[in-house]
Parts: C-alpha cells; structure tokens; sequence
C-alpha cells in the first residue's frame, strides 16, 4: 500500500501519533481513496476545530506545492469531508475562440483566490454536461475525458464556520464535482471515457504494480 507506515497513506489517522504537517499526498491505490469519507463534526455554532485548520493548512500547502487547483482530504490521508480549491482566472486567447475565465463571471468559472469547503453538497446540475480532459494529483500522468454537468450549486461551510451556497460553471463547477467525488470514493479513472481509459491502461498498470511493491513515492 502506498505510504504505509509512513504516515496518512493508510488512511486510519490516530491524531495522538500524528501531525497534519506531517501528512504528504496520497498515491492511488490506497483504501483511502476509495472509501466514502465522514463529515467533519463542528464545533458549538459552527466552531471549526483547530485540528480541521492544521488538516486544511495542509492540504492548501500539499496542493500548491503539487501545483494543483483542488485537493480533497483524503489526498492527504484523512477520510473527512473537506475539499480545498483555487481555480484562477485566465485571460484566454480570443484567437483561438478561447473565452477568459473569470471570477466575476455569473456563475462564476474561477474561485476567488483559495476556498475551503467543509461538508459539501452539490445540487441542481444544469441541463448541459460536457467532456473534458481532467488530471488528479493522486494518479500521476493519468489523463482523460471526464463528462460532467457544466453547471452545479454547491452548498459548504467555510474555514469561518458559516454556510453558504454558490453556484459556479466551467472549470470551476467541475473541479468542485472532480473534489466532490473524492469524498465518495470516487475517482476519474471510474468515470472517463471508455477510449480513454483504454489509452490510460498501461500507464494505470504500471501505477498499480508500484503500489503492490509498496514503493510510495516521493
Ligand atoms: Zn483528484
């Protein structure tokens, strides 16, 4: 199993061995990144916990050193429901019939710089679903085409404790469906296209026979 004994791969987190700055990114296959993640208990009011910010704190520094634009908890080992996302704003290339990215879009198709969501729910998927090729930090050279609604709501309680819902489209919509589907268990090699999954098998084999021999990485 990827990173065992090693802290955090294993997915079992006992808090009275481990530091969340010690936890490291989560390599597939791992039984934590199949299984269906508990919700974070909050505090009186909506308190956060300091040891949901020290696992957040984490996982924004494990996401940003790892050059990602979302990163789900069990990423860094702990099956809780709690997704990070920064989705920037791009300029895009009017030559190229590329439309800009933007925050203030509505929906909006970036984030507003970094965004916690703890207990996430996502509702009301538009009508339209489109491919597009995704990556994940947790299967390393794996690409493919995942379809997805373009549109969605999301519902989650921020880093403040308070709730709030927003709607979003574009990358941003899908990356909070790609983060979503971690907390379920689920990954992108379960759900993209047939030929891509088939121009990923050798590539996912080879990640697979790393895990057996218990090599980790990194
Ligand atoms: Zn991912």
């Amino acid at each position: 199993m990827v990173g065992e004994g090693g802290g955090g791969g294993g997915g079992y987190v006992n808090w009275g061995v481990l530091n969340p700055a010690s936890l490291d990114i989560v390599i597939h296959p791992s039984d934590v990144l199949r299984r269906k993640c508990e919700p974070v208990v909050l505090g009186a009011g909506g308190a956060v916990s300091a040891e949901t910010q020290a696992i957040v704190a984490r996982m924004v520094e494990v996401m940003r050193q790892e050059e990602g634009i979302g990163l789900a908890a069990p990423q860094i080992g702990v099956s809780q429901r709690i997704f990070v996302v920064d989705v920037p704003e791009d300029e895009g290339d009017e030559e190229a019939g590329d439309p800009p990215r933007l925050a203030t879009s509505v929906p909006p198709e970036a984030s507003t710089g970094l965004e916690v969501y703890i207990n996430p729910v996502i509702s009301q998927p538009g009508k339209k679903a489109e491919p597009f090729e995704e990556g994940c930090l947790s299967l390393p050279k794996i690409r493919g085409r995942v379809i997805r609604p373009t549109e969605v709501t999301i519902s989650a309680i921020g880093l403040d404790g308070k709730a709030f819902t927003k709607r979003g489209a574009g990358l941003l919509a899908r990356c909070w469906q790609h983060e979503f589907d971690h907390l379920e268990g689920v990954l992108i090699i379960d759900r993209m296209l047939q030929a891509d999954r088939i121009k990923n098998r050798k590539k996912l084999r080879e990640l697979e026979a790393d895990g057996d021999e218990g090599a980790g990485r990194g």
